[in-house]
């Protein structure tokens, strides 16, 4: 399956395939002539796949190097970065070279942030392996590390040359990653894909959504797709993304980033907005039950035992959808239809009532 992500500036192609892995060398080929190559990737990805990736490009004529960084959050920061600027130089690496990112969102948003301002500016693709990285954060161009500060702090907009999409991967994937990817699945169906939630209706649990891997996959890159090319610089669309993600976030930062997984804290932020949404009467009633049944069959938590609502809301305080004494709020007008509301920061306590 093909899809094609068209911005003023540049237009690229997503492949979506089981088994495209194998096909890596020729679809680098297509892209790019032969030069120099270098993979950036994370231990346990490279253990799995760095070796077929680097000489299946290798045989291409490419000449390609790879280098590696520790798996996790912990690396996606500017001293890491700092590294990755050193090893491209001292692999002479110039604006005629290009960066391949292969594994998950962490090594996605660091290897597209390097890439994207090593001499202002390498071309690179992305090879997403998690479930989260294939149906979000590989698509739509946005690049970060964390700071001291905040995460995501520093970052860039800049687009791949091209994304393959292998659900094959997700096969060696540990199944709490399956299921925080499953979050951005279920959050990208409910914003905007009736269709995608009658097949997501359908599944028994997130072993059957790996069968049905690569529909998924296709369905939330378009939405995903759709929505960047409408506003790629995230100043209005592109919010309903995150949806479920302003208490989400705020759950992350107080719970500890790890302790409840991106994905975990999305699930709840999407629970919790919209429970009290209904009770409120911003959004229609039976939305919350059919979410929270979604969510639970994914294995997905809806609610967390110690809910502290006031260090949530001091935590909120800080989101970058705030403006002023307002912040944009993602609701739903039903299911597959997402609106933003903006409302006084102070009435944010009302969706984080337990
Ligand atoms: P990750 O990159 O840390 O990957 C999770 C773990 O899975 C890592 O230990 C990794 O080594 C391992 N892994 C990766 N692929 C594997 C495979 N196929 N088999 C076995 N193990 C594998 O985390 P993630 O959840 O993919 O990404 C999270 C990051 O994505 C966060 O930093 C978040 O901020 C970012 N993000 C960015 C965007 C964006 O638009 N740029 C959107 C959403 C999230």
């Amino acid at each position: 399956m093909k899809l094609s992500v068209n911005l003023p500036t540049k237009t690229y192609e997503l492949l979506i395939e089981k088994g495209a892995l194998d096909h890596v060398g020729s679809w680098v080929r297509k892209l790019w002539q032969p030069q120099k190559i270098v993979i950036i990737t994370d231990e346990t990805v490279n253990d799995l796949y760095g070796k077929k990736v680097k000489n299946a490009i290798q045989d291409e004529g490419f000449n390609v190097s790879v280098v590696t960084i520790k798996p996790g959050e912990t690396s996606k920061n500017l001293e890491e970065a700092q590294k990755l600027y050193r090893y491209l130089a001292e692999k002479e690496m110039t604006r005629k070279d290009g960066i391949v990112i292969l594994g998950g969102g962490v090594v996605g948003d660091l290897g597209g942030f390097v890439a994207s301002t090593y001499m202002r500016g390498l071309h690179f693709l992305q090879i997403p392996t998690t479930l989260l990285a294939q149906v979000d954060s590989s698509i739509g161009g946005k690049t970060a590390v964390n700071t001291s500060v905040a995460k995501n702090l520093v970052g860039t907009f800049a687009q791949p040359d091209g994304v393959l999409i292998d659900p094959n991967t997700l096969l060696t994937l540990e199944k709490r990653r399956v299921r925080e990817g499953l979050a951005e699945v279920v959050k990208s169906a409910a914003i905007a894909d009736t269709e995608l939630w009658a097949l997501l209706d359908t599944l028994k649990d997130e072993d059957d959504a790996l069968s049905f891997s690569e529909e998924i996959i296709y369905a939330c890159c378009q939405i995903k797709g759709q929505v960047v090319e409408e506003d790629e610089k995230d100043t209005g669309i592109r919010l309903i993304l995150n949806y479920g993600h302003t208490i989400g976030h705020a759950i992350e930062q107080t719970c500890g980033y790890g302790v409840v997984t991106h994905g975990e804290a999305v699930a709840i932020g999407m629970s919790q907005i919209t429970k009290n949404a209904e009770k409120i009467g911003t959004m229609p009633k039976g939305i919350y039950q059919q979410l929270v049944s979604m969510l639970q069959k994914f294995h997905l938590p809806t609610h967390l035992d110690d809910w502290e609502a006031e260090s949530l809301y001091k935590a909120l305080i800080h989101d970058k959808k705030t403006q002023g004494n307002n912040i944009r709020i993602i609701l739903l007008e039903g299911l597959g239809k997402a609106k933003i509301e903006t409302i006084q920061i102070e009435d944010m306590k009302q969706y984080l009532k337990k």
